[in-house]
């Protein structure tokens, strides 16, 4: 540590922090030092799903404090089991992993395609984000994450989004696995088409490939159903979830079909941390109250209204609304970070996805009146 070094400096300078100092938060809303609140349309990067100091994760915190257990490790049997369970009833999976990000859930993914399939091959497409460790970074679309950190894994080949013939080149015998956002997120907010999804699904079992759903951003209700996949009608054979899973402590999970888990032996993968007590317990509360009906009709609901009031922006700035559920993204005619800061001037926090898209993922409890609050907003901005 040098003299001079200061709260500040001391952080490593990988993240370009902005704005004013946060210190509390109520419902979609933060607040900061000065009092000042911000309506909140980033939610933690579609982390705070539940929006903040919400009773249901409260709760769940202080009950598994209060049974003396933050870590015990994988030697032993703890709470995980009924998270587990929780997630398998609710979709197509058979059997889950869990671990602390969604990179991590990633890397574990192509794994364990890698074991079940015995063969290397990952594909990925373009415009997706994995994460940025080695292998997930390896199949993210952004060369400027990637270059400076290459040699990556090897193995993983990016094909152009919708384009069968170059899909089929790349989809060979030797494939293990095909990563792919059912809606991207960092990428632009894209949602996929649903029969390019299907068209890829009989791909991959001509091909004896895993298809693997990354729904780290659009999972867990974020669409207006539990899973994104569900709007599709097309089931993976494994799907990565992590943001919101855990009410904003870290946790990742792959959810994955047992013909894939039946390849997968004791000290095939670990993680430390992965599935901890207090963790996988406030886990277990919050996928149950994003799964609950009234929550997820009340999304499609918002969503749609919040999509119609998007498309019908009165500014020449706006080139397409595209998004589903509550995840929504503005492409502009030009760059959109400049209409963050213009936004959060005004008391409006959005994220931007790539260079010229605004993104909204606004927590999934949002009030009609709140969003009604942001869209003027936007309006008065982008003018
Ligand atoms: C955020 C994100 C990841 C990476 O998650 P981390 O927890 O930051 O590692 C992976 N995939 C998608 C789709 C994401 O949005």
């Amino acid at each position: 540590m040098t003299a001079t070094s200061t709260a500040a400096t001391a952080l490593l300078g990988v993240y370009a922090r902005v704005g004013p100092l946060f210190t509390a938060g109520e419902g979609a809303e933060l607040i900061a030092e000065d009092g000042t609140r911000y309506l909140d349309f980033v939610a933690g990067i579609g982390v705070n799903a539940l929006g903040y100091n919400h009773p249901v994760i409260r709760g769940a915190i202080e009950r598994a404090l209060a049974t003396g257990l933050i870590h015990v490790s994988n030697l032993y049997r703890t709470e995980p089991e009924r998270l587990a369970e929780e997630l398998v009833n609710r979709g197509f999976a058979d059997q889950v992993f869990f671990c602390n990000s969604g990179a991590e859930a990633n890397e574990a993914a192509f794994k364990f395609a890698r074991k079940w399939a015995g063969k290397p091959g990952i594909v990925a497409f373009s415009g997706g984000f994995h994460g940025r460790l080695f292998a997930s970074l390896a199949a993210t679309d952004r060369p400027e994450y990637r270059q400076p950190f290459e040699p990556l894994v090897p193995e993983i080949a990016i094909v152009p989004l919708g384009d069968r013939a170059a899909t089929e080149r790349a989809i060979t015998g030797a494939t293990a696995a095909v990563i792919i956002e059912p809606v991207q997120g960092e990428g632009g907010v894209h949602p996929v088409d649903s029969t390019w999804l299907a068209w890829l699904r009989e791909l991959c079992d001509a091909r004896r490939a895993a298809l693997i759903f990354d729904e780290v951003q659009c999972g867990l209700g974020r669409t207006g159903t539990f899973f994104a996949y569900e709007q599709a009608g097309v089931v993976p054979d494994m799907l990565t979830i992590a943001k919101p899973l855990a009410g904003g402590l870290p946790m990742g999970a792959v959810l994955l079909k047992e013909a894939i888990g039946a390849a997968l032996a004791p000290g095939d993968h670990a993680t430390t941390f992965g599935g901890g007590p207090l963790v996988a317990s406030v886990a277990l509360e919050v996928v149950r109250a994003l799964a609950a009906p009234e929550l997820l009709a009340s999304v499609r609901r918002n969503g749609e209204w919040l999509g119609a009031r998007l498309a019908a922006l009165p500014s020449r700035r706006v080139r397409s609304v595209r998004g589903r559920g509550l995840m929504w993204g503005i492409e502009l005619t030009e760059p959109a970070a400049p209409f963050v800061g213009l936004a959060r001037e005004r008391g409006l926090l959005v994220a931007t996805a790539g260079p010229r898209v605004l993104r909204l993922i606004p927590p999934l409890v949002v009030t009609r009146e709140e969003l009604e609050r942001g869209v003027a907003i936007l309006e008065e901005v982008l003018a």
